[in-house]
């Protein structure tokens, strides 16, 4: 995206007057070779790779930036629903990290930082070493809180009863599992209570696994177990999905909050109804910040997710951090989404190089969300919306009459949907 876009894509009617040249910086921090400023990224998905690309742009490569990600490729979660329904791979899904290196001279380091000195503005890593930082942006995605299940304590259980809620080696796992069940087995899929990563995604999942199902071994169901009330997004229209594409296959079962699992049957347990046991038990545990992020004290609401000033990112429990995408609070009707979470990096990033350059960091943010679905091979829905500052309540909100919703799937959303995903893969690691 170029620079013209970008600002009309966050309306950030001040942001180009912001970049001039860096202003002249004392006290910042030195490791890493270089003298100009230090920006540290953590995570390398949606948000932390589009940070660290825009960081370099924005600063005309002024700022130097340090991506810590332990993955050696981008798996798309966006899109992996399909390769456990069998049209597409996980080719189809990864991306190289190459271009951030060789194109925006952003350096890769392979590891995982294990921890934060907010002080010395100093990250340590797994594998020995450590990083200063002038600015520090986090994006550590979200992990998941085993305590509400206690039965899946054990590696054994987590090997077993699979999230796939991180699209990489449990993708292609459970893809295995389903295609090992026998025709006329059951695939149980639990859905925590919101929030939780891609509000869409667990009924996207039900029915690319029923698609499947239907052409592979159409005696068997997709039994949905979802602790929230009702479908938490496009309800009706994965519901009319299920009726007319899938009847007979798919089961909606809304209030189920499941407490634990026995892994070793399968078998999942709730608050109030009966133990369910599946062929394929899939359970998505509740969810909170990326790990990181708890353990450094950054998750301040309900020690799950962090608070952030919404027009720098900065946290609100640690001065010169900055965190975004899923591990965030969010504000009203935001969805955990990699769209957001692209969004979200623009404006900081748009804000850490305004920060560091001495200037004005833009008072008037406003970006935009599509989530896309596909309820079979072909066909796709989307949701979209547009969220805007507002200076009174402090916070991002909803823009009215603003956004929409598909009136029903189709092949021509479908190609949109892989366009939306070929583009945002191109923005964020292009
Ligand atoms: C099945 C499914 C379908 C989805 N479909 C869509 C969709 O269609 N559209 C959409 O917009 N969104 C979709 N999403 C949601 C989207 O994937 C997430 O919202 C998005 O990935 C969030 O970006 P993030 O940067 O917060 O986290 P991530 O993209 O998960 O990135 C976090 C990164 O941080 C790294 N990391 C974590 N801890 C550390 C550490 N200590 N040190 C270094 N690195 C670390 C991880 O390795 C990871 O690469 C979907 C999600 C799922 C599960």
């Amino acid at each position: 995206m170029k620079r013209r876009q970008f600002v009309g894509s966050v309306g950030a009617s001040s942001m180009l007057g912001a970049f001039g040249t860096l202003g002249m910086l004392s006290g910042c921090a030195t490791s890493g070779g270089g003298n100009g400023p230090k920006v540290v990224v953590v995570g390398g998905g949606f948000g932390g790779a589009t940070a660290a690309k825009y960081v370099r742009m924005w600063s005309d490569h002024g700022i130097d930036v340090t991506l810590v990600e332990p993955n050696a490729s981008f798996i798309s979660c966006p899109i992996s629903n399909l390769v456990l329904g069998g049209s597409k791979t996980m080719a189809d899904i990864t991306s190289s990290y190459d271009n951030l290196v060789s194109k925006h001279g952003v350096k890769l380091v392979r590891d995982m930082v294990t921890s934060i000195d907010a002080e010395k503005r100093l990250v340590k890593l797994a594998g020995g070493g450590e990083l200063a930082y002038d600015r520090l942006i986090l994006s550590p995605g979200i992990d998941f809180m085993w305590e509400a299940l206690p039965g899946m304590a054990t590696p054994a259980a987590k090997d077993k009863v699979l999230h796939a809620w991180k699209a990489g080696a449990q993708t292609v796992a459970l893809r295995k599992q389903l295609e090992a069940m026998p025709d006329g087995g059951v695939y149980a899929l639990a859905i925590p209570l919101a929030p939780y990563r891609c509000p869409p995604g667990p009924y996207e999942r039900a029915c690319q696994v029923a698609n499947y199902f239907s052409k592979a071994k159409p005696k068997s169901k997709v039994l949905i177990l979802d602790a929230n009330d009702d479908v938490t997004s496009k309800a009706g229209l994965f519901k009319k999905a299920w009726a007319d594409r899938y009847a007979g296959i798919v089961e909606y079962r809304p209030k189920h909050v499941a407490t634990d699992v026995d892994a070793a049957t399968n078998t999942l347990k709730f608050e109030f109804h009966d133990d369910v046991k599946a062929n394929v038990l899939n359970v998505l545990p509740p969810m909170r910040a990326g790990e990181i992020a708890v353990k450094s004290g950054l998750a301040t609401a309900n020690k799950r997710w962090c608070e952030v000033d919404f027009l720098t990112f900065e946290s609100k429990a640690a001065k010169n951090v900055h965190v975004l995408g899923d591990s965030i609070q969010i504000a009203q009707a935001m969805p955990k989404s990699g769209h957001m979470a692209n969004q979200h990096a623009k404006v900081c990033a748009a804000a850490v190089v305004s920060l560091l350059s001495g200037k004005e960091v833009n008072n008037l943010p406003i970006y935009n969300n599509t989530c896309y679905s596909f309820v079979s091979d072909e066909d796709a829905v989307h949701v979209a919306s547009v969220h805007a500052w507002d200076a009174k309540l402090k916070t991002m909100m909803p823009v009215a009459g603003s956004g929409g919703i598909s009136k029903a799937a189709n092949e021509l959303e479908g190609r949109v949907a892989m366009g939306w995903a070929r583009g945002i893969w191109a923005d964020v690691l292009g």
